[in-house]
């Protein structure tokens, strides 16, 4: 007996078309308590996802709304119960009239990404198509969307079934070995196992592989933007974000704290992380700042170098350049390009000859354009299309790397010709851990947490 639930589907702010979810045992029946459809049609009869004009009515009998209505009969529907939508004028008032009507006919309001966890617990969806909802809903950039919707159909789930499968045969056959001690047990038998788990722990390595790019493809590049004091580097960040978040002013060393921000440059995510600038200073928290400063580009996967265009080198800006990680891909803004130009091309190919350098105004606004496409360049593989094999999940990525030691375990133990018991422990816990991911292993509370990253209505 599935609990009739309803939530509006489509946000709390005014809208065109507002849509409400209906999902349950008593959906259909309940829906037709407060929808008339034009044509008369009652919805038990309505077709499944065909779309009637009507009339909804309120508590009082009164009508607020035209709307369409659309039906889908378990088990083929996204729930897997019977749901009704209301696809309503999108007025809150309008909707909230509705859900009070359906709640006065004993539907209760769904709680956040309920409407999914039905689809999980229905087996109309593996948990890591459930969460690449959330990360389609919450995608900043189109290649994290195409990402997220590869995931949707499946991606991640259908590569790890096979390794999931492999597995099992697998076991099956070590608990063959283990239920019959007295037939000969070949060491060979064994041995016999060692490629088909070599290629399972390939399998997950190179899933694994994918994580790092993953995290970037949602959380956006840790970009740091470093330089020395004055050239710009707090205009710069609130150029790029389009309003003032940073103090900007001419006083050396205002900054005193690092900034965090998103933003969406060339088509690509840059989590950018202002700083207090690199200096040596004695003031106590000035030396907080540069030290948070120093943390965050350790872990900068793109440094902007800001300069003064204005001004000839300094042996500050130098310094700035020095405490740049080796090997974290950069690139110099050469800024106040407003301003006469004194920094020339021979000066900064001496700073930097290999780096692409651009020149921006961070006043005027100059520049920054080209600055994102030049960012884009250094990053071609978050432009590119991607499968849905991509991990985004933390959960996810921990949940294969345990499963990924645990083969590793039972190879070393098979290797080692340990008993088929102690080889059938790592491997079951492998088993364990890859059916997290889908959610064929998953503890109730642990799905209950998942389910409450969800947004209402979902
Ligand atoms: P930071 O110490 O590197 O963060 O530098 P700020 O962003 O605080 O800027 C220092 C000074 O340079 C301020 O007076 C800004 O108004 C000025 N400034 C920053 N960018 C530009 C620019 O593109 N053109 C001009 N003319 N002045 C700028």
């Amino acid at each position: 007996m599935a609990e009739t639930i309803a939530a509006i589907a489509t946000g709390t702010s005014l809208s065109a078309i507002g849509i409400i979810r209906i999902s349950g045992d008593d959906a259909i029946t309940v829906a037709d308590k407060v929808f008339k459809a034009i044509s008369g049609i009652r919805l038990a009869e309505a077709e499944s996802r065909k779309m009637y004009y009507g009339e909804v009515t309120g508590i009082d009998g009164g009508i607020i709304d035209l709307c369409l209505c659309t039906v889908s009969q378990g088990p083929g529907s996204y729930t897997g119960e019977d749901t009704a939508e209301f696809h309503c004028h999108g007025s809150p008032v309008v909707l909230s009239e509705i859900l009070r009507a359906l709640f006065s006919h004993g539907v209760r309001q769904a709680e956040p990404g309920e409407f999914t966890k039905r689809a999980f617990l229905n087996g109309r969806m593996d948990l890591s198509q459930a969460e690449a909802v959330v990360d389609l809903i919450e995608a900043e950039t189109s290649a994290a969307a195409q990402n997220a919707a590869g995931q949707l159909r499946g991606a991640v789930g259908s590569r790890l079934e096979s390794v999931y499968s492999a597995l099992l045969d697998i076991m099956a056959h070590f608990h063959a070995l283990i239920d019959y001690p007295d037939e000969d047990i070949d060491d060979f038998e064994m041995q016999s196992y060692l490629p088909a788990l070599r290629g399972t722990e390939k399998e997950l390595e190179q899933l694994l592989s994918t994580h790092e790019r993953g995290m970037v493809l949602r959380n956006g590049i840790p970009t740091v933007i470093i330089g020395r004091p004055n050239t710009g580097k707090s205009s710069l960040l609130n150029a790029l974000l389009g309003y003032d978040r940073a103090i900007v002013t001419d006083i050396s060393g205002t900054t005193r704290d690092t900034i965090e921000e998103k933003i969406l440059l060339g088509g690509v995510l840059l989590r950018l992380i202002d700083t207090a600038g690199l200096r040596k200073i004695d003031d106590p928290l000035e030396k907080l700042g540069v030290d948070r400063a120093l943390a965050a580009l350790r872990e900068a996967k793109l440094i902007i170098l800001v300069l003064d265009g204005s001004e000839p080198l300094r042996d500050e800006d130098y310094e700035a350049l020095r405490s740049v990680p080796p090997g974290v891909p950069r690139i110099t803004a050469v800024n106040k390009s407003d301003l006469p130009s004194v920094l020339g091309i021979n000066e900064l190919s001496e700073l930097e000859p290999e780096i692409k350098s651009c020149r921006v105004s961070a006043l005027t606004g100059e520049g920054i354009e080209t600055l994102g496409e030049e960012i884009k360049k250094l990053f071609p593989e978050l432009s590119s299309p991607s499968s849905g094999e991509t991990i985004t999940s933390v959960r996810q990525a921990e949940a294969i790397s345990r499963a990924k030691v645990n083969i590793g375990l039972a190879i070393a133990s098979i290797s080692e010709m340990v008993t088929p018991d102690a080889v059938l422990t790592d491997i079951e816990a492998a088993i364990s851990a890859i059916g997290e991911i889908t959610g064929k292993t998953m503890r109730e509370d642990v799905v209950t947490r998942i389910f409450e990253r969800f947004c209402v209505g979902k």
